[in-house]
């Protein structure tokens, strides 16, 4: 039962084939029998699941149908759940039960999807090896020696290792795509607004943006369904119609144009993804798709831009955990001073605190206009880049990251060396647009990614050609050894 995609679990449930407790039983089992070699729990939702998994059959037992009733999922630590310790992979939310739930939690829970757990991350979503939480590193299952990407390693190592169909994660320079390339998912982060953040614990507001993590298209198309949507309580969220992504996914790919940038095969880019890639072009060709060269000329400035953006609203952001609100609080403050100091240095990981540094430090006076209004600069002219591309092309395809998964340690004492893994993704955060990250073939048994880059609100077009794509290859059925 815990090989079926959410799509298979849909008609199973819908035929009558097994019940959703039963379903939420056997994947309970599963996950207490293997997680502990991957670690992609941080706390697990026994009671609330078996819970929700009756209330679900009986729902179906009443006449009601639905895609997402009755389906088991998880969701990644920073989703506020009511009543339930909600981490963020810090010790700071160790102790943190959440007093409401996150729209997309609330809204998945009325389509009557099952929660079995919140999953492990970096923390407060800085990351790109989910090796920074506070609760240890998460292990690829593909090969535990090796990092499942962050920051929504937990989510993803989960969905690979097939402990659940699905899971909900965030995305604010890659931390959907990239852990869905390092372990043979599709992932997909939506145009910013397109999935509420009310209740998502905010890393860089401006970047965050909630998606879901699955093996297929199809199974993105149905958990999507669920997380989107206007939501009056989040202010960036857009009022724009949600389509029926399922029932966009058989679209032909006819004449689709699909536009490479040059300026992704630059030296850093291993050539055995890059192979892949052009595999994959091959592939939609043959589906009709016509293929261009474009050019994205300022792609080289976005990481600088991005770790100086992000870091800059993360260290806004995080000044509410002071240890008086919320959270960790230090034993015997001596004073106010004294409170803040020990509760926050003692409260936060160094990754999380190297980055309040350097946020606080791009926005003082002086420096401000020096680093942030410059990188904000910069992102306009990466948004501009992407607006001329998609004058000339329906879609941008390229690598998801330059290298497959590397070891666990192998970057934690170099943070720029992990910062530069990120050169494919943040783009799309920069300039507010949809991606998507779907299995592409491996490389020394490791999984490799291509991401695909549309308009603004065009997540149905990227569903529709990984769909497609999945319908002419195998590479996203690939099980990993052992799970
Ligand atoms: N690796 C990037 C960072 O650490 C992206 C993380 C994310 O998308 N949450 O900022």
């Amino acid at each position: 039962m815990h090989q079926l995609t959410l799509a298979e679990i849909a008609r199973g449930l819908a035929d009558k084939k097994f019940s959703s407790e039963e379903l939420t039983k056997t994947l309970l089992a599963r996950i207490a029998q293997l997680d502990p070699q991957l670690n992609s729990f941080i706390s697990l939702t026994e009671d609330l699941a078996l819970q929700q998994a009756k209330a679900a059959d009986a729902r179906r037992a009443n006449g009601e149908s639905g895609a997402l009733l009755g389906a088991p999922i998880a969701h990644k630590d920073l989703f506020c759940t009511q009543g339930i310790r909600t981490s963020c992979g810090s010790k700071m939310l160790d102790n943190f039960k959440a007093p409401y739930d996150a729209t997309v939690v609330a809204k998945l829970a009325a389509a009557g999807a099952v929660t079995l757990g919140k999953t492990n991350m970096d923390e407060f979503a800085m990351g790109s090896a989910n090796e920074s939480s506070y609760y240890g590193a998460v292990k690829n299952p593909w090969n535990l020696e090796h990092v499942p990407g962050g920051s929504s390693g937990g989510s993803a190592a989960a969905v690979a290792a097939r402990l659940l169909p699905a899971a909900t994660a965030t995305d604010t320079g890659g931390s959907i795509r990239q852990p869905a390339a390092f372990t043979n998912l599709t992932g997909l982060k939506p145009t910013y607004g397109r999935v509420s953040r009310w209740g998502m614990i905010a890393y860089a507001s401006s970047l965050d943006q909630g998606g879901p993590l699955a093996r297929t298209a199809e199974d993105c198309a149905i958990l999507l369904q669920g997380m989107a949507g206007f939501d009056p309580q989040d202010s960036t969220s857009i009022d724009e119609p949600v389509p029926d992504y399922s029932a966009g996914l058989n679209g032909s790919l006819q004449g689709l144009r699909i536009g490479v940038p040059k300026e992704y095969f630059s030296a850093g880019l291993d050539p055995r993804i890059a192979d892949l890639v052009m595999a994959s072009v091959e592939e939609l060709k043959k589906l009709g798709a016509v293929i261009k060269e474009i050019s994205l000329p300022n792609m080289q400035h976005a990481i600088p831009a991005y770790y100086v953006i992000a870091p800059a609203e993360a260290s806004s952001n995080l000044s509410r955990f002071d240890g008086v609100r919320f959270g960790y609080r230090c034993e015997a403050p001596k004073n106010l001073e004294d409170l803040y100091k020990r509760s926050r240095g003692e409260g936060f990981g160094a990754e999380v605190q190297r980055r309040i540094m350097v946020g606080a430090y791009a926005l003082s006076a002086g420096y401000y206009d020096a680093y942030y209004l410059k990188a904000q600069k910069i992102r306009r002219l990466v948004k501009n880049d992407f607006m001329a591309a998609f004058n000339e092309v329906d879609i941008i395809l390229g690598p998801t990251t330059p290298n497959p998964a590397w070891k666990l340690g192998a970057k934690s004492s170099d943070p720029v060396a992990a910062y530069l893994e990120d050169v494919y993704t943040i783009t799309a955060n920069l300039a507010g647009l949809p991606g998507l990250s779907m299995p592409a073939g491996f490389v020394d048994g490791l999984p490799v990614g291509v991401q695909l880059l549309a308009p603004y609100f065009q997540e149905g077009r990227l569903l529709n050609v990984a769909h497609q794509y999945q319908l002419n290859t195998d590479w996203h059925t690939r099980t990993p050894t052992g799970f």
